[in-house]
This record gives C-alpha cells, sequence and structure tokens, in this order.
C-alpha cells in the first residue's frame, strides 16, 4: 500500500480531538478486478488514450441517467442545472480532472461499481483480451469492447473519485493506487471540493504519461473519439 498513507479503520479507537481525521476505510477488490486492472494494463498500453473515451462516456451515462430521471423527478436537477463534462489539464502537476454534474454514486454504489464487475460485458472483454493476448496479438479490441473505469490505470498511478449522489446526503471518496490489491473509501471533508451533485475524476499521471496533462491534446482526443456525446465538454488548462 502506500508508504505515508494515513489509515484508520473505522472501529479504531480515535483520539477526541476535534480535528480527528476522517475514518478511511480499506476493502480489498474483488479477484476478478485484480485480474481485469492486470490484463487491460499489460495488454493495452500501446492504446493507453482509450482512458479518455471510456471516462467521458460514462459521465456522459451518468448525465443521460440523471436527465432521465428528471423528468419525472425535477428536484434531482435543482442544485446545478448545467448538465455537462468538464476537464482540468494540470501540464504542471501532470493531473487531468474530470467533472460531471450526473447522477453520481452512493457509498454503497461505489463499492457495487468500481470494486466489483458487475458488467457481463466486461466478463466478455476479459476472455477477448486474454485469448487475444494468448495468441499473442494485438489486435484492435478497444473497437470492438469498452474497458471501462479501470482504463484510468493505464495512465494513473493514483485515481482519486470524489462523488455525490442525490440519493445520499453524503459525498464519498473512492481512491485507488495502480497494482494495488484495495482501495479506499472516505467522506470528502473538504469544503473547496464538496460538490451539489455528480462525481470528479482526478488522475494522477505516471511519470511517463504526465504529458496527456495537454488541453490541446485532450480536446484532439475529444474530437476523435467523443464527438457524439450529446452532453457539452469543456477543457481548460489548470494555472500553475
Ligand atoms: P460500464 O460503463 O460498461 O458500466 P465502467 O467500468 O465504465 O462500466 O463503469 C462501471 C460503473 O461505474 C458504471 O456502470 C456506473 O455505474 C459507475 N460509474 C462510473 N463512472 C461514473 C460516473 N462518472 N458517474 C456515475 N457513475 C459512474
Ligand atoms: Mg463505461
Amino acid at each position: 500500500w502506500v508508504t505515508g498513507y494515513r489509515y484508520e479503520s473505522t472501529a479504531a479507537a480515535s483520539d477526541s480531538s476535534s480535528q480527528a481525521p476522517p475514518p478511511v476505510e480499506k476493502i480489498e477488490y474483488k479477484a476478478e478486478v485484480s485480474r481485469l486492472m492486470d490484463l487491460i494494463v499489460n495488454s493495452l498500453y500501446s492504446n493507453k488514450e482509450v482512458f479518455l473515451r471510456e471516462l467521458i462516456s460514462n459521465a456522459s451515462d451518468a448525465l443521460d441517467k440523471l436527465r432521465y430521471l428528471s423528468v419525472t423527478n425535477p428536484e434531482l436537477s435543482k442544485d446545478a442545472a448545467d448538465l455537462d463534462i468538464r476537464i482540468y489539464a494540470d501540464k504542471e502537476n501532470g493531473v487531468i480532472t474530470l467533472t460531471d454534474s450526473g447522477i453520481g454514486m452512493t457509498r454503497q454504489e461505489l463499492v457495487d461499481c468500481l470494486g466489483t464487475i458487475a458488467q457481463s460485458g466486461t466478463a466478455k472483454f476479459m476472455k477477448a483480451l486474454k485469448d487475444n493476448k494468448d495468441a499473442g496479438g494485438d489486435n484492435n479490441l478497444i473497437g470492438q469492447f469498452g474497458v471501462g473505469f479501470y482504463s484510468a490505470f493505464l495512465v494513473a498511478e493514483r485515481v482519486t473519485v470524489s462523488t455525490k449522489s442525490p440519493k445520499s446526503d453524503k459525498q464519498y471518496v473512492w481512491e485507488s493506487e495502480a497494482d494495488s490489491s484495495s482501495y479506499t473509501i472516505r467522506e470528502e471533508t473538504d469544503p473547496q471540493l464538496v460538490i451539489p451533485r455528480g462525481t470528479r475524476i482526478t488522475l494522477h499521471l505516471k511519470r511517463d504519461d504526465k504529458g496527456f496533462a495537454d488541453p490541446e491534446r485532450i480536446q484532439k482526443l475529444v474530437k476523435n473519439y467523443s464527438q457524439f456525446v450529446s452532453f457539452p465538454i469543456y477543457t481548460w488548462q489548470e494555472k500553475g
């Protein structure tokens, strides 16, 4: 796990000062998730840039869900009217942040969606990927399957997902390192990072992949991969 990472189990006795750090819960990935991440990182390294398409596609799905549910429940979108996707590139620090104002995830949904492989499509992908690898091929599997969220680890050494669902009054942070067998979940406590609704994904890029934190490069990828997304996608350069 991460050296210097502050880990506190919920059960641990905490000191009684009011500044006590929030509990961080460490959860093991289901075995198949670790396997999938391995396969993705080892098989798709020549196609790393797909991470952006996958994250935008998830953001777009989350916005679609929110929009759909808002038809019958206008309350859902009252806090933030704009349905959009914002990408911030911090070149200096090698960080990309992707924010959507979609449906977000509850704590349980974080565990179910990002800690297990629920999608049967993903299982099919895993098999095809493995068959392809065993055959020594480098076919364009990316075109046939969505690799999904874990493709973030193609370029990121650490991924942070901070998310707020209308179903929950709390915002939660999911965090994992590449090559880790576990992830953590904690409550978002930084008032500057609190969002009314949706999801903010932060990619701390691997040393060799920091070049992706470039708004021009991102815009080009967005144009190639995500031109049919029906929500506006904004790209910013974070001031250093
Ligand atoms: P898929 O998109 O095929 O379901 P992914 O691996 O891309 O598989 O994503 C897994 C799940 O995580 C999604 O189905 C969704 O429930 C959840 N998820 C991922 N990104 C977001 C997001 N930005 N907002 C809300 N939920 C998300
Ligand atoms: Mg997806």
